[in-house]
């Protein structure tokens, strides 16, 4: 007897909609290109927008770590995995985003899930940007919180919400992308600190796509809006710019506190490996003492955006080096992905419905401080040439 009979058919599903992803095996390290299948392809859609993931500086630091503290944690943070990197990183961090306090996860997902059911409650509400993050989606609904969800960059709309709603919990949570992942589009963070402010909610921004991108040295969206004493919890990962992995919640002394003492993520799963601390510890480092790769970033970013807009592509809202070229059908984005992956040699991965909505499937590139001019004009080109050969432009 076969009971999982009906995965074939839901497989089957997924490719007549076009909805089934190519999983890409990568053979090397991260970085301008990527090995696959013994091919080297231009690598324009990874998250490592600083090209630490393959830094020598950096991969020294954690092999170090690992020579002093081994590879594994060994337990939860509460029992007995709390080790001295992870207590230095989370000062580090405090720091770098000029917070009172930070506490180190696993994941940015993780910290998500972790956060939010500690701060809100079946008693509480929250207000959830259209658009965030399916991680925050998940937390919020783990919380059990009421969730009002409120329209994408609308602070009429959240107004409005708020007005309607505030009164539905006792405590009150807006929450929102500060970069949003798929459009590189940036919360107007201000008017929802005094939005929050005036209606008496936290304010929570999940900064995964702003930190080692926006603000000074790459202290993300609350230092660029010059808002750190205002907002309430700021939340980032260190698997994208920071090159690594990991997560972490910065905050108030006493909020650093009680998370230490509920968030089950921090009480039930085990700790973040030394190495990948000490990574992330010197990847900071390193962006406190030179912009130049982030500024390397945002050239790189500018020239592609306009190389591609050029050629005739759709490159959305962007404001941010995130840069999406929009197709809109599910079907045509994966054959445009997979002739610039077969004939030009660029990976670029399609993003297709659950990531987005239906109808507004595209590629996302990313760009990397790692790239050379030379790169981004190759990218451009093969784009077009494949552009016009799918009759997208
Ligand atoms: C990538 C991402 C996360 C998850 O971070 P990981 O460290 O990869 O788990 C959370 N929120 C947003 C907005 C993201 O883009």
């Amino acid at each position: 007897m076969n009971r999982t009979g009906w995965v074939a058919e839901e497989i089957e599903n997924l490719k007549n909609q076009g909805r089934y992803i190519p999983i890409r095996q990568i053979d090397g390290p991260q970085g301008s290109t990527v090995t696959i299948s013994g091919r080297s392809l231009l690598n324009m859609c990874s998250n490592n927008y600083l090209g630490f993931a393959n830094n020598s500086e950096i991969k020294e630091a954690a092999i170090n770590a690992i020579r002093t503290y081994g590879v594994g944690a060994g337990a939860v943070r509460s029992i007995a995995g709390t080790i001295k990197i992870h207590t230095e990183l989370e000062k580090e961090v405090a720091e770098f985003k000029h917070m009172e306090g930070s506490v180190v996860y696993q994941g940015g997902l993780l910290a998500n899930i972790a956060a939010v059911p500690v701060l809100v409650g079946k008693e509480d509400v929250v207000f959830s940007e259209e658009l965030n993050h399916a991680s925050i989606i998940d937390a919020v609904r783990l919380s059990s919180a009421k969730r009002i969800v409120f329209k994408h960059m609308d602070m009429s709309d959240l107004e409005r919400a708020l007005k309607e709603n505030r009164n539905a919990g006792k405590k009150a949570l807006i929450i929102t992308d500060g970069v949003f992942s798929m459009d590189g589009d940036i919360a107007p963070l201000p008017e929802i600190t005094e939005l929050g402010e005036k209606y008496d909610a936290m304010v929570y921004v999940d900064d995964a796509h702003g930190e080692g991108v926006l603000g000074d040295h790459g202290r993300g969206i609350v230092d660029h809006f010059h808002l750190s004493q205002r907002v309430d919890v700021e939340m980032g990962t260190f698997s994208k710019a920071i090159g690594s992995m990991g997560g972490f919640i910065s905050g108030s002394r006493d909020l650093v506190d009680i998370m230490k003492q509920r968030s089950r993520p921090f009480l039930f799963s085990s700790a973040l490996n030394a190495g990948d601390a000490a990574a992330v510890l010197k990847a900071i480092q390193i962006l406190k003492k030179d912009d130049t790769p982030l500024k390397k970033l945002w050239h790189n970013a500018d020239r592609l955006k306009q190389g591609l807009q050029k050629a005739g592509f759709d490159t959305g809202r962007s404001k941010t080096p995130i840069t999406p070229v929009m197709v809109g059908n599910e079907k045509k984005t994966l054959d445009l992905s997979g002739l610039l992956y077969e004939k030009y040699s660029v990976f670029a991965s399609p993003i297709v419905y659950p990531t987005v909505a239906q109808g507004t499937a595209r590629i996302r590139l990313m760009p990397s401080a790692v790239h050379s001019d030379d790169d981004i004009d190759r990218a451009v080109d093969a784009f077009e040439k494949a552009g016009k050969e799918l009759g997208i432009i």
